[in-house]
């Protein structure tokens, strides 16, 4: 059997609270207890839990996302915080050898990081995906994901996006282009 990973996606301030900067509103907000229960459950179960927060600087100008979105995730603000209950969550588990929390600058958690060695060198064949945006970062990680050929589990029920039509097309894209399970 292979082992398994949770890849934690941008569940920050900035992506799902009312004032965040690139927020994903209520469908961000409303995946809040099942992303909970679900690192809680990997957690305990002594899978890879994984943290791939977005990181920007201030005033970055070569950042091709400078030109796409407003400001958000700027490293040292409150909105790159975790959100609500998952902050509360990861304080408790932070210090396991099972939670590695980094810093991703691109939509894809595997652009620019060490994920995949941390995978590999822990014998991880299949990653679950959960967090914001389903039809961004989600849809890029699974993209690399694929490519490098991980087993792909989107928890649709703990994944939201500020597009619901982009939101509804990446689910089927996960599983019908991907052969992602969708569950
Ligand atoms: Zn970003």
């Amino acid at each position: 059997m292979t082992n398994r990973a949770l890849i934690n996606v941008d569940y920050t301030y900035d992506f799902v609270a009312d004032e965040g900067k690139l927020t994903t509103g209520k469908p961000g907000q409303a995946i809040e207890k099942r992303i909970v229960e679900l690192t809680k459950e990997f957690s305990a179960g002594g899978d890879y839990v994984v943290f791939a927060i977005d990181a920007h600087n201030e005033g970055d100008k070569h950042h091709p996302e400078s030109r796409l979105f407003p400001p958000h995730n700027i490293v040292g603000t409150a909105g790159r915080q975790l959100y609500g209950e998952l902050a509360e969550l990861y304080a408790t588990i932070s210090q396991s050898e099972n939670v590695y929390y980094f810093d991703k600058t691109r939509y894809s958690a595997f652009a620019g990081t060490d994920l995949e060695i941390k995978l590999r060198e822990r014998g991880i064949g299949e990653v679950h995906l959960i967090g914001v945006c389903t039809d961004i970062c989600i849809l890029h990680t699974a993209v690399d994901a694929y490519n490098k050929g991980f087993k792909i589990v989107v928890h649709q029920d703990a994944v939201a996006s500020f597009n619901q039509a982009g939101h509804e097309w990446a689910l089927g894209h996960f599983k019908n282009s991907l052969g992602a399970k969708v569950v």
